[in-house]
């Protein structure tokens, strides 16, 4: 069998060593080598191109519940699970006392561990024990598992209990988390745990200056990836259309593989930027120095447009 193999860019030093098992069991073996930054992202065209049978993509679990569409190439995907210590999380006990209930997500890595920190804050510290409950997102499928553009399995849990924690490295994910509640990451590589909820409001208004930004932009934008998960033609279509209805003079929809930043900043002619995207991108602002919001706040962009361009 044709395989290729695509790897996140955390994993892509695992390469040689996965491509040898298969090699091993008599398969033609591909590497994938351009950037792969999520599970929205798999080399499907690469695939097609080099008449693989098969794309075996690591380190992420589907994204959503349907199948994406893979024109005859069979799609497997495959986890890297990261094993952790979780002492971490029993020292941030003390931290989450005060709250009964506690939410819980993590990412794809660490899922295989879930039980395991669900113990860990049931029990607590003998006096103080736990509720703790988890739920499915939308796009990320598992039992607790949230993205980068999906915090649902948080954001459901809104209401439902006294506190979240999430458990991870990085901020990235916590910090695309929507709902108003007190949320803790606990970080196992730093080995810390804090309180990031004032991080996220200052991210939810920075997102609000970007958006009054954009209302006022002469020339906008529109960015369409081509990635599986990513490619939204359609909705920029409609996006174009409404806003040059309003009023909007230059508005242009930019088509790209990975949005290259450095490309944008060369068209030199957009005041601002709506993604129909990766909606993280939104983080990257300063790179392309131009406001950049995305599609989903297009309802409110419109709203002000239209009570302030009377
Ligand atoms: S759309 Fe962005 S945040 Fe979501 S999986 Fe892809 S790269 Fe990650």
């Amino acid at each position: 069998m044709r395989i290729l193999l695509q790897f996140p860019q955390g994993l892509k030093s695992k390469a040689l060593e996965e491509a040898a098992k298969y090699e091993k069991e008599g398969h033609e073996v591909f590497l994938s080598a351009t950037a792969c930054w999520g599970a929205c992202d798999l080399a499907i065209d690469e695939a097609k191109k080099i008449k693989a049978d098969k794309l075996v993509h690591y380190g992420h679990a589907q994204f959503g519940d349907k199948a994406a569409k893979s024109g005859g190439v069979e799609i497997e995907y495959k986890l890297y699970p990261i094993t952790v210590d979780l002492e971490v999380l029993r020292s941030a006990l003390p931290l989450l006392a005060p709250y009964k209930k506690l939410g819980l997500v993590t990412t794809v890595s660490h899922l295989h561990q879930l039980d395991d920190m669900k113990k860990i804050l049931r029990e607590g510290d003998r006096s103080n024990p736990h509720e703790v409950l988890t739920t499915r997102g939308a796009m990320a499928i598992l039992e607790g598992q949230v993205l980068g553009c999906d915090s649902s399995a948080a954001d459901k849990l809104a209401g439902k209990v006294d506190a979240l924690v999430y458990f991870g490295g990085g901020e990235f994910h916590p910090l695309g988390i929507k709902s108003k509640m007190p949320i803790f990451a606990v970080n196992p590589y730093a080995r810390s745990a804090r309180r990031i909820d004032e991080d996220i409001e200052k991210k939810r208004k920075r997102e609000q200056g970007m958006l009054i930004a954009t209302s006022q932009a002469k020339s906008i934008g529109i960015l369409v990836s081509t990635k599986s998960g990513q490619f939204g033609l359609r909705a920029a279509e409609s996006a174009k259309k409404k806003l040059l209805a309003l009023g909007i003079p230059r508005v242009a929809i930019l088509v790209t593989g990975e949005v290259d930043f450095n490309s944008l900043k060369d068209f030199n002619s957009f005041d601002a930027y709506i993604t129909t995207a990766c909606p993280r991108l939104v983080d990257d602002a300063e790179r392309v120095e131009k406001p950049i919001v995305n599609l989903s706040m297009l309802p409110r962009l419109l709203q002000i447009i239209k009570e302030t361009r009377v």
